[in-house]
């Protein structure tokens, strides 16, 4: 007998692409999680913690109200290295509990035994602490931050990490309201708003409260010599103080812009404030999206207001993600390819459409070349809906795939649709329907066919079972080239001259021809030179290419002493594409400064590509300024594992 049907408004031809991949339950089950999750819902969450700078750990209590929807005997939750020094299920003291064996990546399950029945409500209370071997966690020595006076922790739960932060269900199906009441000797931000601040001895116990539902991997904690600048009527800065103007002018002026744009295409923003906090040089990501208060890597401050593209990234993520909720990592697309998607109509709104489109080459582009470095493991990971069922780490699974085969295929609905117009209206449903849930690939699917119950025609020319399930490149939509037409000119012209006219190099070209590009189209027209390596026998390692590199390095010198991260690793590629042997040591210095894996992964790999001795020195200086993440990606980039 076949089971409920979930998905009762996709079409018959949707349903054959479907057939073989749709689950039993709905939302699908989360593969990546040893607990028993689907038997709960959690009520509230209290933390309460010292933060032990000393012992670099932390120690205190989590308390869980759940309520039981199905007869269990056991309460299962993720652990991963943290250490139990009790339980209590209604301030009872329970016994009989087991930190079963380490599942590879997955971490220990805690068993606790226990019979419930279905709505039983029951306070579970667990006194543990975090270890040395916790990955959620980064904790800095002092001269390992700007100041180089105070330490700083910080951390970085998504996608599987908070395990290691504290016992939960890790998954994010799971939802639950908090409160955290966390003791530093130092300023301390987490993902909620501040209620109050108390002194106890020579520490502050800092309250605050997540009034909104949000998955384990949303929580944050960052704790160090940090000091805030308003940004906006509702947005603050922080950072260590010797920074904190630098990112005050940075975010200024657009960061209320950004939400009033993304409130008029979703709906008003539901967390009340929006933070941000610029983190040392280790943070691994470009901006973590932790409610109320997104962590971002200094490598946005580049004194050009040219990287805020990451803000409206991080705060569309309060809808994307953070609202709506993807029910397991194999469904990450619906998180981040919803907040790109956003991100750029944010932009579109503000710049023009030109500028949207011009955004989406460049993910096209980044897109393509995350795939090509991807190698043997494109057939695995390259599929829009990611398989983890054999237990893969979903750390492993992360790429640009999600976010811009994602993006991709959402302005391909909305060009199916009609455009924008057409597709405006669902973007206000599709968030309504199913905020403060979580949700699998499918349900979209089934919401999209709902919505446009009429037009399913249309929907059904969607070649879907290419989008979601067939790796590689997804068909190119057709973008609006204007802003990228001048990069690509100009880089069509320095291939050109270099084979039909060498010794005219040096009168061809002028550092006014780069004068008018923003950064992210320097970015583009960098990129696009590389492009040509290998393409009709072109090279740049041949002494024609070598002599236009030199040329380039003079007029275009901007390039070279530019702040812009985006545009310093691009032009790194390029003479190392090159093969400039006296600019390796400049990117091993480099190396040294920023921890952003988007710049660290690629260049370690270049760099290892043309001198692999120097990218090993190179790492093992500075490895331990990275975040662990960032450190074990890199080991397996380099083969070191
Ligand atoms: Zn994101």
């Amino acid at each position: 007998m076949a089971g409920k049907d979930h998905y009762p408004h996709i079409s018959a031809k949707l349903r054959e692409v479907l057939k073989p991949h749709l689950p039993a339950s709905s939302p699908e089950a989360d593969p990546s999680t040893l607990s028993n999750y689907e038997k709960f819902s959690v009520l509230h969450t209290v933390l309460s913690l010292d933060v032990l700078f000393k012992d670099k750990k932390l120690a205190g209590s989590i308390s869980l109200s759940l309520k039981c929807l199905q007869q269990t005997s056991s309460i299962v939750l993720d652990t991963s290295y943290l250490s139990i020094h009790g339980i209590s299920i209604d301030d009872k003291s329970v016994k009989d509990y087991k930190l079963k064996d380490r599942m590879e990546p997955l971490g220990s399950a805690l068993e606790i035994r226990h019979s419930l029945a279905a709505d039983d409500e029951v306070t579970l209370k667990i006194d543990y602490e975090t270890t040395d071997r916790c990955t959620a966690l980064q904790w800095l020595d002092p001269q390992q931050t700007n100041g180089k006076k105070l330490p700083y922790l910080f951390s970085q739960c998504e996608p599987i990490h908070s395990r290691s932060f504290f016992p939960c269900f890790d998954t994010p199906s799971i939802k639950s309201t908090f409160s955290y009441f966390l003791t530093s000797p130092f300023n301390t931000l987490t993902s909620g708003l501040l209620k109050d601040k108390k002194d106890s001895a020579n520490n502050v116990v800092y309250h605050f409260e997540q009034p909104v539902p949000i998955p384990s991997y949303l929580v944050s904690i960052a704790s160090g010599d940090i000091t805030g600048a308003a940004i906006g009527p509702r947005s603050t800065v922080y950072s260590e103080p010797s920074f904190i103007d630098n990112c005050q002018y940075e975010f200024e002026h657009d960061t209320e812009n950004f939400i009033k744009t993304a409130e008029s295409i979703v709906f008003p923003y539901e967390w009340k404030d929006y933070d941000v906090l610029i983190l040392p040089s280790s943070m691994p990501f470009g901006g973590m999206e932790h409610p109320n208060c997104t962590f971002a890597t200094p490598t946005l401050i580049s004194g050009d207001r040219e990287n805020i593209d990451v803000i409206a990234h991080e705060l569309a993520h309060s809808w994307s993600g953070n609202l709506v909720t993807n029910c397991s990592f194999e469904h990450f697309w619906l998180n981040e390819g919803w907040t790109v998607y956003l991100e750029r109509r944010i932009q579109g709104a503000i710049h023009g459409e030109d500028f949207r489109h011009f955004s989406a080459i460049i993910g096209w582009n980044d897109l393509t070349n995350s795939i090509i470095s991807m190698g043997n493991s494109a057939k695995r990971f390259s599929t829009l809906i990611q398989d983890l069922k054999d237990r893969t780490d979903p750390d492993d699974s992360f790429s640009t795939v999600p976010y811009e085969k994602g993006f991709s295929l959402l302005f391909h609905i909305e060009q199916t649709l009609g455009g924008k117009e057409a597709f405006d209206p669902f973007i206000k449903h599709y968030f309504n329907e199913y905020k403060y849930k979580s949700l699998d690939s499918y349900q979209f699917l089934d919401s999209l066919y709902s919505f446009y119950s009429d037009k399913s025609d249309l929907l059904d020319t969607i070649d879907w079972q290419t989008w979601l399930y067939e790796p590689g490149l997804p068909p190119k939509p057709s973008f609006n080239t204007k802003l990228v037409d001048e990069c690509y000119t100009l880089a069509a012209k320095w291939v050109d001259i270099i084979e039909t006219a060498p010794e005219k190099l040096s009168s061809k070209f002028k550092s006014t021809d780069i004068a008018k590009f923003s950064a992210n189209q320097s970015g583009v027209f960098l990129d696009k030179l590389c492009s040509y390596e290998g393409q009709n026998g072109f090279t740049w390692k041949n002494e024609n290419g070598k002599k236009a590199i030199d040329l380039m390095t003079n007029i275009y010198s901007k390039y070279s002493v530019s702040q812009n991260a985006e545009v310093i690793f691009r032009w790194f590629r390029l003479l190392l594409t090159a093969n400039i042997t006296s600019s390796y040591q400049d990117l091993a210095n480099w190396l040294g400064t920023v921890g952003r894996m988007k710049f660290v992964r690629p260049s370690y790999t270049m760099l290892n590509k043309v001198d692999r001795p120097l990218a090993l020195a190179t790492f093992e200086k500075y490895e331990m300024i990275y975040h662990p993440i960032c450190r074990s990606m890199v080991k397996k980039d380099l083969g070191l594992n």
